[in-house]
Protein backbone atom coordinates (compact mmCIF):
# COMPACT_ATOMS: atom_id res chain seq x y z
CA UNK A 1 0.00 0.00 0.00
CA UNK A 2 1.43 3.53 -0.67
CA UNK A 3 0.63 5.97 1.61
CA UNK A 4 0.43 9.42 0.65
CA UNK A 5 0.28 12.52 4.16
CA UNK A 6 -1.99 15.51 2.72
CA UNK A 7 -2.53 18.51 4.92
CA UNK A 8 -6.10 18.94 3.60
CA UNK A 9 -7.03 22.62 4.92
CA UNK A 10 -5.24 25.13 7.58
CA UNK A 11 -6.59 27.11 10.10
CA UNK A 12 -4.87 30.28 11.47
CA UNK A 13 -4.93 30.53 14.86
CA UNK A 14 -4.59 34.31 16.55
CA UNK A 15 -1.93 36.27 18.72
CA UNK A 16 -4.48 36.05 21.12
CA UNK A 17 -5.67 32.68 21.12
CA UNK A 18 -1.54 31.23 20.51
CA UNK A 19 -0.11 34.09 22.97
CA UNK A 20 2.75 33.66 20.56
CA UNK A 21 3.79 30.48 21.83
CA UNK A 22 2.52 27.93 19.48
CA UNK A 23 2.08 27.95 15.42
CA UNK A 24 0.48 30.42 14.08
CA UNK A 25 -1.59 27.92 12.06
CA UNK A 26 -2.78 24.44 11.87
CA UNK A 27 -2.95 21.76 9.63
CA UNK A 28 -5.64 19.08 8.97
CA UNK A 29 -3.45 15.84 8.30
CA UNK A 30 -4.93 12.97 6.19
CA UNK A 31 -3.65 9.80 4.80
CA UNK A 32 -4.57 9.06 1.01
CA UNK A 33 -3.82 5.13 0.89
CA UNK A 34 -3.28 3.61 -2.50
CA UNK A 35 -4.89 -0.15 -1.44
CA UNK A 36 -6.73 -2.74 -4.12
CA UNK A 37 -9.81 -1.61 -2.88
CA UNK A 38 -9.50 1.47 -3.88
CA UNK A 39 -7.95 4.68 -2.44
CA UNK A 40 -8.92 5.18 1.05
CA UNK A 41 -8.74 8.81 2.64
CA UNK A 42 -8.39 8.80 6.32
CA UNK A 43 -10.16 12.05 7.57
CA UNK A 44 -11.01 14.35 5.49
CA UNK A 45 -10.17 17.72 6.03
CA UNK A 46 -12.00 21.04 4.71
CA UNK A 47 -13.84 20.81 1.53
CA UNK A 48 -13.97 22.51 -1.96
CA UNK A 49 -17.55 23.87 -0.55
CA UNK A 50 -16.14 25.21 2.52
CA UNK A 51 -13.19 26.88 0.93
CA UNK A 52 -15.90 28.84 -1.26
CA UNK A 53 -18.35 29.30 1.40
CA UNK A 54 -16.55 29.01 4.64
CA UNK A 55 -20.18 29.96 6.90
CA UNK A 56 -20.70 25.92 6.38
CA UNK A 57 -18.18 25.47 9.06
CA UNK A 58 -20.48 27.45 11.55
CA UNK A 59 -19.01 29.57 14.10
CA UNK A 60 -16.11 27.76 14.71
CA UNK A 61 -14.60 29.10 11.36
CA UNK A 62 -14.65 32.73 13.46
CA UNK A 63 -12.58 31.14 15.72
CA UNK A 64 -10.06 29.24 13.58
CA UNK A 65 -10.63 31.08 9.85
CA UNK A 66 -9.03 28.46 7.31
CA UNK A 67 -7.15 29.65 4.87
CA UNK A 68 -8.77 29.96 1.37
CA UNK A 69 -6.43 27.44 -0.53
CA UNK A 70 -8.79 25.04 -3.11
CA UNK A 71 -5.15 23.17 -3.79
CA UNK A 72 -5.31 22.07 0.35
CA UNK A 73 -8.60 19.94 -0.34
CA UNK A 74 -8.22 16.40 -0.78
CA UNK A 75 -10.48 16.50 -3.84
CA UNK A 76 -7.92 18.61 -5.78
CA UNK A 77 -4.94 16.84 -4.28
CA UNK A 78 -6.26 13.45 -5.26
CA UNK A 79 -6.97 14.83 -8.98
CA UNK A 80 -3.69 16.06 -9.60
CA UNK A 81 -2.36 12.85 -8.35
CA UNK A 82 -3.91 11.81 -11.53
CA UNK A 83 -7.02 9.91 -9.96
CA UNK A 84 -10.67 10.53 -10.44
CA UNK A 85 -12.95 11.35 -7.52
CA UNK A 86 -14.60 8.16 -8.19
CA UNK A 87 -11.42 6.17 -7.19
CA UNK A 88 -11.91 7.28 -3.57
CA UNK A 89 -13.86 4.07 -2.19
CA UNK A 90 -13.85 4.78 1.40
CA UNK A 91 -13.21 7.24 3.84
CA UNK A 92 -12.40 6.75 7.88
CA UNK A 93 -12.94 9.49 9.79
CA UNK A 94 -11.63 9.34 13.24
CA UNK A 95 -14.52 11.42 14.67
CA UNK A 96 -16.92 13.57 12.81
CA UNK A 97 -15.94 17.22 13.77
CA UNK A 98 -16.04 20.14 11.32
CA UNK A 99 -13.32 19.81 10.47
CA UNK A 100 -12.48 16.00 9.57
CA UNK A 101 -15.63 15.86 7.57
CA UNK A 102 -15.56 18.70 4.71
CA UNK A 103 -14.40 16.23 1.81
CA UNK A 104 -17.46 14.01 2.36
CA UNK A 105 -19.44 16.00 -0.03
CA UNK A 106 -16.30 16.12 -2.80
CA UNK A 107 -16.63 12.21 -2.71
CA UNK A 108 -19.89 10.91 -3.20
CA UNK A 109 -19.06 7.53 -4.05
CA UNK A 110 -17.31 6.92 -0.97
CA UNK A 111 -18.51 4.57 2.12
CA UNK A 112 -17.91 6.25 5.36
CA UNK A 113 -16.32 4.19 8.56
CA UNK A 114 -16.77 5.91 11.62
CA UNK A 115 -17.14 4.34 15.20
CA UNK A 116 -21.18 3.80 16.06
CA UNK A 117 -20.93 6.14 19.00
CA UNK A 118 -19.73 9.11 16.65
CA UNK A 119 -22.12 8.41 14.50
CA UNK A 120 -24.78 8.93 17.03
CA UNK A 121 -23.48 11.36 18.26
CA UNK A 122 -22.91 14.25 15.55
CA UNK A 123 -26.38 12.95 14.13
CA UNK A 124 -28.48 13.43 17.64
CA UNK A 125 -26.12 16.42 18.97
CA UNK A 126 -26.99 17.24 22.69
CA UNK A 127 -25.62 20.62 24.25
CA UNK A 128 -23.36 23.38 23.19
CA UNK A 129 -20.43 21.70 22.05
CA UNK A 130 -21.96 19.09 19.81
CA UNK A 131 -24.10 21.25 18.12
CA UNK A 132 -21.42 23.41 16.87
CA UNK A 133 -19.04 20.96 16.15
CA UNK A 134 -21.12 18.40 13.73
CA UNK A 135 -22.48 20.30 10.20
CA UNK A 136 -25.10 19.23 8.82
CA UNK A 137 -24.26 20.08 5.38
CA UNK A 138 -21.19 17.73 5.52
CA UNK A 139 -22.76 14.54 7.24
CA UNK A 140 -25.92 14.83 4.90
CA UNK A 141 -23.79 14.15 1.81
CA UNK A 142 -22.52 10.77 2.53
CA UNK A 143 -23.67 7.67 0.84
CA UNK A 144 -23.69 4.74 3.03
CA UNK A 145 -21.91 5.15 6.46
CA UNK A 146 -20.52 1.73 7.92
CA UNK A 147 -20.20 2.21 11.60
CA UNK A 148 -18.11 0.23 14.12
CA UNK A 149 -18.37 -1.02 18.08
CA UNK A 150 -15.21 -3.08 19.69
CA UNK A 151 -15.31 -6.60 20.23
CA UNK A 152 -14.23 -8.34 23.46
CA UNK A 153 -10.85 -9.68 22.81
CA UNK A 154 -9.53 -7.69 20.55
CA UNK A 155 -6.28 -5.21 20.74
CA UNK A 156 -3.83 -3.50 19.26
CA UNK A 157 -0.52 -3.29 21.52
CA UNK A 158 -2.61 -3.04 24.80
CA UNK A 159 -5.33 -0.72 23.17
CA UNK A 160 -9.16 -2.69 22.23
CA UNK A 161 -9.46 -2.26 18.64
CA UNK A 162 -11.64 -3.19 15.49
CA UNK A 163 -10.67 -5.15 12.85
CA UNK A 164 -12.13 -6.54 9.87
CA UNK A 165 -13.86 -3.15 8.37
CA UNK A 166 -16.43 -3.52 5.66
CA UNK A 167 -14.23 -3.45 2.43
CA UNK A 168 -11.07 -2.57 3.35
CA UNK A 169 -7.50 -4.15 3.54
CA UNK A 170 -7.02 -6.09 7.16
CA UNK A 171 -3.58 -3.84 7.17
CA UNK A 172 -6.34 -0.79 8.95
CA UNK A 173 -7.69 -1.03 12.15
CA UNK A 174 -9.48 1.23 14.43
CA UNK A 175 -8.07 2.01 17.47
CA UNK A 176 -11.06 3.62 19.72
CA UNK A 177 -9.28 7.01 21.67
CA UNK A 178 -12.86 8.14 23.25
CA UNK A 179 -12.71 11.33 25.51
CA UNK A 180 -12.05 14.52 22.52
CA UNK A 181 -15.41 13.00 20.99
CA UNK A 182 -18.04 10.08 22.36
CA UNK A 183 -16.79 7.99 19.33
CA UNK A 184 -13.45 9.85 18.67
CA UNK A 185 -10.80 6.71 17.30
CA UNK A 186 -7.66 6.68 16.02
CA UNK A 187 -6.64 4.22 12.90
CA UNK A 188 -3.87 2.17 12.79
CA UNK A 189 -2.14 1.48 9.36
CA UNK A 190 0.55 -1.43 8.63
CA UNK A 191 3.40 0.48 6.76
CA UNK A 192 6.31 -0.87 5.14
CA UNK A 193 8.18 0.25 8.18
CA UNK A 194 5.99 -0.59 11.39
CA UNK A 195 2.31 0.75 12.76
CA UNK A 196 0.99 4.16 11.72
CA UNK A 197 -1.21 5.80 14.32
CA UNK A 198 -3.53 8.47 12.94
CA UNK A 199 -4.04 9.75 16.40
CA UNK A 200 -6.68 12.27 15.46
CA UNK A 201 -7.51 14.63 18.11
CA UNK A 202 -6.32 13.03 20.70
CA UNK A 203 -3.87 15.77 21.21
CA UNK A 204 -2.57 19.06 19.37
CA UNK A 205 1.06 19.42 19.52
CA UNK A 206 3.87 17.11 19.20
CA UNK A 207 5.00 18.88 22.14
CA UNK A 208 2.81 16.29 23.87
CA UNK A 209 4.18 13.70 22.37
CA UNK A 210 8.04 14.29 22.90
CA UNK A 211 10.73 12.49 25.11
CA UNK A 212 10.04 15.43 27.76
CA UNK A 213 6.38 15.83 27.53
CA UNK A 214 4.63 19.39 27.66
CA UNK A 215 1.31 20.29 27.19
CA UNK A 216 1.35 24.01 26.14
CA UNK A 217 -1.03 26.92 28.16
CA UNK A 218 -3.09 27.29 24.75
CA UNK A 219 -3.59 24.05 24.51
CA UNK A 220 -4.33 22.93 27.85
CA UNK A 221 -7.08 25.94 27.37
CA UNK A 222 -8.33 24.54 24.17
CA UNK A 223 -8.67 20.76 25.27
CA UNK A 224 -10.82 22.11 28.10
CA UNK A 225 -13.15 23.73 25.78
CA UNK A 226 -13.62 21.43 22.93
CA UNK A 227 -13.16 17.97 24.98
CA UNK A 228 -15.73 15.90 25.69
CA UNK A 229 -14.66 14.01 28.45
CA UNK A 230 -11.43 15.79 29.45
CA UNK A 231 -10.12 13.67 32.08
CA UNK A 232 -10.37 10.57 29.97
CA UNK A 233 -8.87 12.51 26.91
CA UNK A 234 -5.77 13.30 29.43
CA UNK A 235 -5.21 9.69 30.09
CA UNK A 236 -5.28 8.52 26.81
CA UNK A 237 -2.81 11.33 25.97
CA UNK A 238 -0.41 9.70 28.57
CA UNK A 239 -1.16 5.88 27.01
CA UNK A 240 -0.05 7.41 23.66
CA UNK A 241 2.92 8.35 25.07
CA UNK A 242 3.42 5.23 26.38
CA UNK A 243 2.43 3.77 23.29
CA UNK A 244 5.55 5.75 21.03
CA UNK A 245 7.94 5.80 23.53
CA UNK A 246 7.79 3.03 26.28
CA UNK A 247 6.40 0.09 24.99
CA UNK A 248 9.12 -0.56 22.55
CA UNK A 249 6.16 -1.13 19.43
CA UNK A 250 6.65 -0.21 16.16
CA UNK A 251 4.69 2.56 16.16
CA UNK A 252 4.59 5.79 14.95
CA UNK A 253 1.96 8.27 16.40
CA UNK A 254 0.82 11.43 14.66
CA UNK A 255 -2.07 13.83 15.53
CA UNK A 256 -3.93 15.79 12.94
CA UNK A 257 -3.46 19.39 13.23
CA UNK A 258 0.21 20.26 14.52
CA UNK A 259 2.05 21.43 11.60
CA UNK A 260 5.59 20.79 12.11
CA UNK A 261 4.67 16.85 12.91
CA UNK A 262 2.56 16.68 9.36
CA UNK A 263 5.92 18.47 7.53
CA UNK A 264 7.95 15.49 9.05
CA UNK A 265 6.04 13.13 8.19
CA UNK A 266 5.28 14.39 4.47
CA UNK A 267 9.05 14.20 4.07
CA UNK A 268 9.88 11.05 6.13
CA UNK A 269 7.26 9.02 6.01
CA UNK A 270 6.41 7.85 2.56
CA UNK A 271 5.94 4.29 2.65
ZN1 LIG B 1 -9.78 18.65 14.56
Amino acid sequence: MKIHHLNCGTMKISKILSAGRIPDHAVCHCLLIETRQGLVLIDSGIGTRDMVDPSRLGPTHYLLPVREDMDETALNQVLSLGYKTDDVRHIILTHLDLDHTGGIPDFPHAAIHVLLDEYRAAHNPSGFKEKNRYRKVHLAAAKSWETYEERPGDEWFGFPCIKGLTGLPEEIILVPLRGHTKGHCGVAVASGNGWLLHAGDAYYSARDMAPDPHCQLPFKLFEYLVHMDHSRAVLLKKRLWNLAYRSGAPVRVFCTHDPGEFEWFRLHAQA
